[in-house]
């Protein structure tokens, strides 16, 4: 039998099974604890802490849920993105070993159920005496009990996998800005070029850095500077379609990916945003001031068979090239 491992349901539920020795609300307590540890298993092997960008609430759920592993890694440096894609992986095993544990339980449960109720009653039939019919009825009783517990055990994980679910969301999101953020952009990149391999329509990328965004920060304040990349965020998702995509890629750098869209339609639109942005004034309080900022862009176009590195290299190239050219504009590759 297999104690050890990732996730030991199975095991944990045929033991329960077995010893056919559950009291009130043990069991469900005890699948709970096991999702628990099995959370807390993973933080122990080093898959965890989760980069600090995602959010209070995220920490607030680890609290709550006494995760307190994960806790005492909360200031720990940023993971690597394959040891968060490792992470991603096992999360998903969990789920799935947990949507499946539970479905089979459940179904046992039912089923182990009807069998004893359908002896029972034709136990019934042949008339025996008062005190067998006692002992029966008080194993009906115990089979309700059993079957409510499988239904609270059910609930308790589907809320587990619920919040487990809700993570993973957060885990595509970047915390300042709320776009998504890079590991989205480079999964979603991958997806995008194994479709555009099948279906064969154009897909287009374009990178924005901030000029001289560095500067703001000296003269201005960090808090100032988030407060910028904060409306950059807001004006690249009020100026991009339902099907285009806005991402941080990093500090001051931006992705937007643009399915069905050619190269020379993806440099008009970085030209609009780039325009939208240079006329934007970001109004200050102290000293009353409004600070106005300029973007460099690249854009370029998915050729056939090609990876996410290579159209990456390509449109980071195409914006250095508009650094170069003197910033505070768009350069098409
Ligand atoms: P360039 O025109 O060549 O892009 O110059 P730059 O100053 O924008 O570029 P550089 O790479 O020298 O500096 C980027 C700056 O962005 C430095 C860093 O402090 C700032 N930055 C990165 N992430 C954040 C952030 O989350 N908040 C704030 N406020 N600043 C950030
Ligand atoms: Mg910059
Ligand atoms: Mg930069």
């Amino acid at each position: 039998m297999k104690a050890e491992g990732p996730f030991p349901f199975g095991y944990f539920l045929q033991v329960c099974m077995k010893t056919n020795n559950i009291s009130d609300n043990v069991l469900a307590e005890q699948v709970a604890q096991t999702a628990r540890t099995a959370l807390k298993r993973l933080v122990s092997r080093g898959l965890l802490p989760w980069p600090e960008a995602y959010t209070e609430e995220f920490w607030t759920v680890a609290k709550t849920l006494d995760f307190s592993s994960i806790l005492s890694k909360k200031s720990c440096t940023l993971i690597s993105p394959e040891t968060l894609q490792s992470f991603m992986d096992e999360a998903d095993n969990v789920l799935g070993g947990v949507k499946d544990t539970v479905h089979e339980f459940v179904a046992t449960t039912r089923q182990h159920m009807g069998e004893m109720e359908s002896s029972i009653l034709s136990i019934e039939e042949k008339d025996l005496d008062n005190l067998f019919r006692e002992e029966t009825a008080s194993l009906m009783l115990k089979n309700k009990t059993l079957e409510a517990q499988a239904r609270q055990t059910e609930k308790r994980l589907q809320k587990q996998t619920r919040i487990i679910e809700e993570l993973r969301s957060k885990l595509r999101i970047d915390g300042l800005t709320n776009l998504l953020n890079r590991r989205a952009f480079e999964k979603d990149l991958e997806k995008e070029l194994a479709k555009i391999k099948r279906y064969k329509y154009p897909l287009s990328l374009i990178m924005c850095d901030i000029d001289h965004f560095k500067h703001i920060n000296d003269n201005y304040g960090h808090r100032v500077g988030d407060k910028i990349l904060q409306k950059m965020a807001e004006i690249l998702k009020n100026g991009i379609r339902e099907t285009d995509s806005a991402y941080r890629y990093g500090g001051e750098e931006f992705m937007i990916l643009l399915p069905h869209t050619t190269g020379e339609q993806a440099s008009r639109l970085a030209e609009r945003i780039r325009n939208k942005i240079s006329i934007f004034r970001f109004l200050l309080k102290k000293p009353e001031t409004s600070i106005r900022i300029t973007i460099s862009s690249g854009a370029t176009q998915a050729r056939q068979d090609e990876d996410v590195e290579e159209i990456v290299n390509r449109v980071d190239s195409a914006m250095y090239e508009a650094k170069n050219r003197g910033r505070n504009r768009t350069i098409l590759l």
